[in-house]
This record gives C-alpha cells, sequence and structure tokens, in this order.
C-alpha cells in the first residue's frame, strides 16, 4: 500500500521545509481542520485516511506570550496533541510522529547537557510552563499507547528552530527578532541594536531545514526511537554576535536590556543519542543558516 501521509501544521516553519522535501504528503493548516475541536479532528481522519501522520502543529510563541496566556498554551496544545493521539488509535494509523520541544525539559538539573532520561527529575522553566507541560504530557501519552495498545508511535525533542519561514512578526523567537531587528538597523541607518535580557543566557538554535530532514529519515529508515535533536550551545550574546557577521553587520554595537527577563539560563540538551541512529548527520552551521536566512529576507523584500 502506498504510504498517505498527512502533515498537521503543515503552513509553520517545520512544515514549509518538510514539503520542499516531502511534496507528496498532505499539508493541513488550522483552515483545514481545527484540532481543537474534536468533531473536526474525527472528520479529518475520516476525510483524509492516513497511514502516516506527521503532528507538527502547536501553539508555539515567544517567552511573553507564554507568560502573559498560560492558559491558552495548555488547553490549545494538550487538546490538539490528546486528540491527534487518541484518532490515530481508533483510525488505525500506522505511524505517528510528534514533535515536542526542549522546553519539556527540568527548568535546571544537576548535570548538562540533558538527556532523554533527565525528562521528569523536575518541572519545566516558568517562563513557558505550560507549553513545557503540555508538550511533556504528550510524549506520556505516546509511551502510554506504545505500551498498552503496541502502537508504534514515536517523538522528536528538538531544540530551538530558526529558518527563511519563520514567524518574523510581533510574537517571534530570538534568531527571528535578532535578524529583523538587524534588518532594520541597517535600513535606518543606526548605530546598534538592543536585545533583552543579559545577553549570557545558553541556546541551542537549529536550521528548521535540517529539522525536516530528521523528521523524514525516520520514516525513510523506519526510525521509531525518541530522541532529542540539537546543535551547538551558545549564549545569547555569541549568537548575536555571529548573526552580525552573517547579515554583513559587524559595525552595529550589542546593547543589553538586562531590566527585561533572561528566560531559562540553559537547556541544553544532549545529541548523542540520535547521533547514534542518525550517524551522518551534518546540520548547517548556525553562521550559515542565519546567512541563508537574511539573504533570503533581503531578496524577497520580507522586513
Ligand atoms: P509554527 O510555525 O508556529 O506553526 C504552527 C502550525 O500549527 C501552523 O501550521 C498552525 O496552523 C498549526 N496550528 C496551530 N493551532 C492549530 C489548530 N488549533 N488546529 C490546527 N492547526 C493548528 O510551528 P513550527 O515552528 O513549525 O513548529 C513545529 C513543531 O515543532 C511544533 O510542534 C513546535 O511545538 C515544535 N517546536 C518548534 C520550535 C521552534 O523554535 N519553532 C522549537 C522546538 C519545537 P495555521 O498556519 O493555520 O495557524
Amino acid at each position: 500500500m502506498n504510504n498517505r501521509i498527512i502533515v498537521t501544521g503543515g503552513s509553520g516553519l517545520v512544515g514549509r521545509y518538510l514539503k520542499d522535501i516531502m511534496p507528496d504528503a498532505i499539508y493541513l493548516s488550522s483552515k483545514d481542520y481545527d484540532l481543537i475541536n474534536p468533531i473536526e479532528v474525527e472528520q479529518m481522519f475520516i476525510d483524509l485516511k492516513p497511514n502516516i501522520i506527521i503532528h507538527l502543529a502547536a501553539k508555539v510563541g515567544g517567552i511573553f506570550d507564554n507568560m502573559n496566556k498560560p492558559a491558552e498554551y495548555f488547553d490549545e496544545n494538550i487538546l490538539m496533541n490528546t486528540l491527534i493521539v487518541k484518532y490515530s488509535k481508533k483510525y488505525n494509523v500506522d505511524r505517528l510522529i510528534a514533535i515536542l520541544s526542549t522546553c519539556i525539559y527540568p527548568d535546571v538539573v544537576d548535570n548538562y547537557p540533558m538527556v532523554e532520561s533527565d525528562l521528569h527529575i523536575g518541572p519545566p522553566a516558568p517562563t513557558n510552563f505550560t507549553y513545557g507541560y503540555a508538550k511533556r504530557c504528550l510524549g506520556v501519552q505516546i509511551d502510554a499507547y506504545n505500551k498498552q495498545y503496541d502502537t508504534k508511535y514515536n517523538y522528536l525533542i528538538p531544540s530551538n528552530l530558526y529558518g527563511e519561514y519563520d514567524n518574523f512578526g510581533e510574537n517571534s523567537h530570538y534568531v527571528a527578532a535578532l535578524i529583523k531587528k538587524i534588518i532594520i538597523a541597517k535600513q535606518k541607518g543606526e548605530k546598534n541594536i538592543q536585545l533583552f535580557g543579559t545577553g549570557k543566557p545558553l541556546r541551542q538554535f537549529m536550521y528548521a531545514g535540517d529539522f525536516a530532514k530528521i523528521i523524514k529519515r525516520c520514516i525513510d529508515d523506519n526510525i521509531y526511537e525518541n530522541f532529542n535533536i540539537s546543535t551547538d550551545n551558545y549564549t545569547i550574546k555569541e549568537i548575536a554576535e555571529i548573526a552580525l557577521k552573517a547579515c554583513d553587520a559587524e559595525y552595529l554595537d550589542l546593547l543589553f536590556d538586562s531590566t527585561k527577563p533572561d528566560g531559562q539560563y540553559r537547556k541544553d540538551v544532549s545529541n548523542d543519542k540520535m547521533l547514534n541512529i542518525i550517524d551522518d548527520f551534518e546540520p548547517m552551521t548556525l553562521f550559515d543558516g542565519i546567512k541563508k536566512t537574511y539573504d533570503y529576507l533581503i531578496k524577497n523584500n520580507k522586513i
């Protein structure tokens, strides 16, 4: 039987990259089916009869939105995830690949980088507590289904992502916001850019196109394990310095507004398990990924 693959959240950042390399799958957005509505979710399974689901859909946002709307982040993510797993089982889906996030890990642990077995040793960071908890529950739900129903579902745990198709609007993540600030400063002839916090927290940012390739590999190579996916760990300041170089803007000074929150100090995860499974993985460097994103935004007048 030919695979019938549906991708929830297909209009988002990761979905756009996946579409480039898996053009035959069906890419869905909330306009097709609202996944917090059980009737629409069940209708999606009835209409499309998938045998493989890549579940990307989520309510995703920056630190301020997460802190201002904790109930929405919890409700929407818990509902979408629970319904997707439940109906995957009801409609005998062969493969479900779900996407979690390194936000699911404890706020603080004794040893870094964190490994997959560290997941339940403490609560997620307060700055995205409900998003992190809802995503953690998706892992718990999938483990439970595999145990009780012998399903073959799995989940991937990526670090922060960025790329050409990122959200460069109000509720953006750090690298997207950074590139946008650099472009605007260049356009206005300014001498500096201002960043929130102290610049000291550590973050792993991966090019979203690389992450999409790993999702495809899981299907092509029948990989059913759950694992972290991450890259190099840099301070927020180091990331800004790399971005200035990549955007040809080294003359801009970096000003840090330490009255604004830093968020979690560090949340780096280990890539070791993934490299045992996919040993030829060669991620794009942060410099190259930011340069590619910047060039795309300039060429297409996106900012
Ligand atoms: P994104 O760009 O924010 O896209 C979210 C997608 O989810 C969109 O396609 C959106 O559809 C869909 N969606 C949201 N609410 C929905 C609803 N009620 N019903 C149906 N669809 C809905 O997300 P992304 O950055 O590609 O992230 C993909 C996955 O990776 C997510 O599970 C996210 O949690 C995870 N992740 C992301 C990052 C990151 O840095 N971006 C890091 C770690 C993990 P519309 O276009 O119609 O709104």
